[in-house]
């Protein structure tokens, strides 16, 4: 469920007139729903009401300081990968110990500023890690809150580069090995052994594999908790949400649908995991990301120019692969429609960037509604791993982003002046 939708054929995000907000603002322009963004994130948390749990967003997933206060407010914790987003949490009102910190690379310095900033937990993913913990808190005078993340093995059948769980990839320790992990970890005196955590993908679109999952590491859960007193299990995050229907899920009537059967919703996902998770008695952590955000931002673009060759009716926009890339790197589904709903058939259309790069599209063959120079498109689904992959890749400035509440909005990040994209560069003086 999100709040866009046409009223009188004219998108709306919640009151407002999304053709209002590029008048004013230009594009590309990523807007995002604020109802969305705590409607998601209340939906998860009721559903799992049953359970001592802390919802802890994903920042990599959306880092901009309006989202992040969003989700502050409603109590959320945060799942973090680097120093920078620890920032940015505390930047926007997060609590330091609401945070978890994952990742395999952490550096000494990003673990001295966790340390200090006084996290929750280290999610650690190799042994090396916990022994730089160690010796970085014992500097310190500290005793450092840890987790090891446990690979189950399990193969969350989705897309090659957001699969984590298997053991053909870099995250975490193998299910087999982490007993021993935790005994040397154990012997380290500047650790507190706080919790179990793993994380077996992105995208999920059906519970089964979390349920497998969870059932796999049940019984090491609940020998360890017993022998180091852990306090919590995060079983991480990967709910999927809807790419391909994504202008009509957002309507009451959508959620009655086959397709929305065959959804993973925070209900079917706490039906299944809850019982399995009540009897631990332990704090039970999440870290989704695209779930909270996903759905609640698109990105708006200018078509520049409408291009007819052979067959091929191509849509060149003014947004590109540097403002939303998913559809380059993991081949990903956006829905495009045109901020003005037209009459007429649609017609086969390749939606596209001004980048010299083939990969710069964001759809191929997709039928959609006869549009002209000057009308504006929106890609649908964009408010996770959107404008936080961005780059100024061609020098195109990083796109504007505006936030909307009800009948109110509000730019959250100006459109970056063209100048300071080379503000940092220096010429030597030998030039
Ligand atoms: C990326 C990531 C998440 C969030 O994934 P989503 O699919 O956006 O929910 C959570 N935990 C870890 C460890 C991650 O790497």
């Amino acid at each position: 469920m999100h709040d866009f939708k046409y009223i009188r054929n004219e998108l709306y995000c919640e009151g407002v007139a999304i053709e209002s907000l590029v008048k004013k603002h230009g594009t590309p322009l990523y807007v995002y729903s604020q109802q969305t963004l705590t409607s998601h994130y209340q939906k998860l948390d009721a559903a799992l009401a049953p359970l001592n749990h802390l919802i802890c967003f994903a920042v990599k997933a959306n880092g901009n300081l309006a989202v992040l206060r969003t989700l502050a407010n409603q109590g959320a914790g945060f799942d973090i990968v680097s120093e920078g987003e620890l920032r940015r949490v505390m930047a926007a009102g997060g609590v330091a110990s609401n945070c978890v910190f994952a990742g395999v690379g952490k550096t000494e310095a990003e673990i001295v500023f966790a340390l200090n900033a006084g996290i929750y937990s280290f999610n650690a993913e190799s042994e090396p890690e916990l022994a730089r913990i160690n010796a970085v808190a014992g500097r310190l005078r500290k005793i450092a809150p840890v987790a090891v993340r446990v690979n189950p093995n399990v193969d969350a059948h989705t897309h090659a580069k957001i699969t984590t769980g298997t053991y053909e990839n870099k995250f975490g320790i193998a299910l087999e090995e982490i007993e021993g992990v935790y005994a040397r970890a154990s012997k380290l005196k500047h650790l507190r052994l706080r919790g179990l955590q793993m994380h077996i993908g992105s995208q999920l679109t059906e519970v089964t594999p979390f349920a497998e999952a969870v059932r796999k590491v049940m019984p090491l859960v609940k020998k360890l908790a017993a022998k180091y007193h852990l306090e919590f299990f995060s079983i991480g995050g990967g709910l999927g949400i809807v790419y391909q229907h994504a202008l009509a899920s957002g309507s009451d009537k959508w959620w009655k649908t086959a397709e929305a059967k065959n959804i993973l919703t925070p209900e079917h996902y706490a039906a299944n995991l809850v019982p399995l998770l009540e009897p631990l008695g332990l704090r039970i952590l999440l870290e989704p990301g695209r779930f909270i955000t996903g759905n609640a931002g698109i990105l708006v673009a200018r078509v520049e120019y409408v291009k007819r060759t052979g067959k091929k009716n191509f849509v060149i926009v003014d947004a590109a692969m540097n403002d939303l890339i998913r559809p380059a790197f993991y081949d990903s589904y956006h829905e495009v429609v045109p901020l003005s709903r037209k009459k007429g058939a649609p017609i086969p259309s390749d939606v596209v960037g001004p980048i010299c790069e083939s990969g710069d599209f964001f759809c191929k063959d997709r039928p959609l509604a006869k549009v002209k120079q000057g009308d504006y498109v929106a890609l649908l689904s964009a408010g996770a791993y959107g404008f936080v992959m961005a780059s100024n890749y061609n020098a195109r400035p990083l796109s504007a982003e505006v936030l909307v509440n009800g009948n109110k909005s509000a730019v959250v990040r100006e459109r970056q002046p063209v100048p300071k994209i080379w503000e940092l560069e220096r010429v030597p003086d030998w030039l």
